[in-house]
């Protein structure tokens, strides 16, 4: 444990790091209860193992499952910071009274109560539904992730999921997924579209991201089914736009474009720079050739007047010519594979209710692309684009199943 009960009721988290002063000091003064049970408990801390309480005797502990792993000290102790360090409500080993459970960390979002548990050891089926229903009969919904070392991944896209880790599979059953953590190199990572190819063989995709690059939000079901690529691809493009301008010379055709057009690298719209279909045609980063595009063929462009297909596709290829776009040759695709980005991009355009298609190969303009002055309105944009981008994506998926 690293939250215990002083004498004054109250609860002390121990810090990330003891001094050997302090650890004496904390041996010798104070006692220290359980929350759960109120027995007295030790302070154990060693060179090797991150300081913690621990029973005295772990004879009648509802709450207590010890000895407790460095690994899974570690796991509570990063996830907890995460989730504080986003401004959330989170208390580490969140004892609640009324189930007589501890969680590894009680977390509030939005009115709302979560229960991160962190698992590294097997626990019995029993016990799991358990602590599962006890937490959803008081509103509580329980997050289960699974310990990163626990998982056998067999091939890039196989995995060996035993009956215990099948408890944790979560989402629906059109999208289960998995969730896990490796507290020691800091990864999270999302199992999705688990396939299974016989009770423990399973086809699915695993998806790793530092955890200081997601935002606990991708942890709240129903809220966001799983992070995808996308939120990869969101934390790039705005670092992107952080630095690519302090980088660029006076002499970057693409800055003095953005200069001319009143633009800035870091205030781009959101718009300009997503990934589209058929993109890997081009060898220009895609933030940049929709930079181009956006600048040459909508930027100045008011609501209402018409715009056909055939101007991005010029505007395309005169950036093409003159070397600012460059295409990349893939030999090995056949040309009936070849989706024209371009023409996606379009699509994306009127998915997202900028362009409304009037006759083939015809647009008018239903919306300004909206430019943030600030980098605050640019944030609140961010948000809600990908908020609208995010429903769009699974209206997308949604379709590709049904077909
Ligand atoms: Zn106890």
């Amino acid at each position: 444990m690293l939250t215990a009960k002083g004498i004054d009721g109250k609860l002390y988290t121990l810090p990330e790091k003891l001094s050997a002063e302090v650890i004496s000091l904390i041996k010798r003064v104070q006692p220290y209860y359980c929350p759960c049970c109120d027995t007295e408990l030790v302070l154990k801390a060693g060179s090797i193992k991150i300081p913690h309480f621990a029973h005295k005797s772990n004879a009648s502990c509802d709450a207590s499952s010890e000895p407790e792993s460095t690994y899974h000290l570690l796991a509570k102790r990063k996830l907890f910071s995460w989730f504080t360090s986003h401004g959330y409500d989170a208390v580490l080993e969140g004892y609640i009274p009324t189930i007589k459970k501890r969680a590894d960390i009680l977390v509030r979002v939005d009115e709302k109560k979560y229960a991160v548990e962190f698992q590294c050891s097997t626990i019995s089926e029993a016990v799991f539904i358990e602590r599962t229903k006890a937490y959803q009969s008081i509103d509580i919904l329980p997050i289960w992730i699974l310990a990163r070392k626990n998982i056998k991944r067999v091939d890039a896209q196989e995995f060996k999921v035993s009956a215990f880790q099948w408890l944790f599979v979560t989402g629906s059953s059109m999208y289960p997924y998995l969730w896990t953590y490796c507290p020691e190199r800091n990864l999270f990572s999302a199992i999705k579209g688990i396939t299974p190819f016989s009770p423990s063989t399973v086809f699915a995709e695993m998806t790793t991201a530092p955890l200081e690059k997601l935002a606990p939000v991708y942890l709240i079901p129903y809220r966001n089914e799983s992070f995808s690529v996308t939120t990869l691809w969101r934390y790039k493009r705005k670092s992107w736009c952080l630095n690519r301008g302090k980088t660029a010379n006076l002499h970057d055709p693409l800055f003095r474009a953005l200069y001319a057009n009143r633009l800035t690298a870091a205030t781009l719209p959101i718009e300009v720079g997503i990934p589209v279909k058929g993109m890997s045609l081009i060898k220009t980063a895609a933030i940049e050739w929709q930079a181009w595009i956006y600048m040459d063929v909508l930027h100045k462009r008011e609501i209402g007047q018409i715009v056909l297909l055939r101007a991005f596709q010029q505007a395309f290829q005169k950036r093409l010519a003159s070397g600012l776009i460059k295409l990349r040759p893939l030999p090995l695709l056949s040309i009936g594979e070849k989706v024209n980005p371009i023409f996606e991009y379009v699509k994306f355009l009127i998915t997202m209710g900028y362009l409304e298609e009037t006759a083939v190969g015809s647009y008018k303009v239903k919306q300004k692309i909206a430019i943030p002055r600030t980098m605050d309105e640019n944030e609140k944009f961010e948000i809600s684009f990908y908020n609208e981008y995010k429903k769009m994506l699974e209206k997308e998926s949604k379709e590709r199943v049904q077909k």
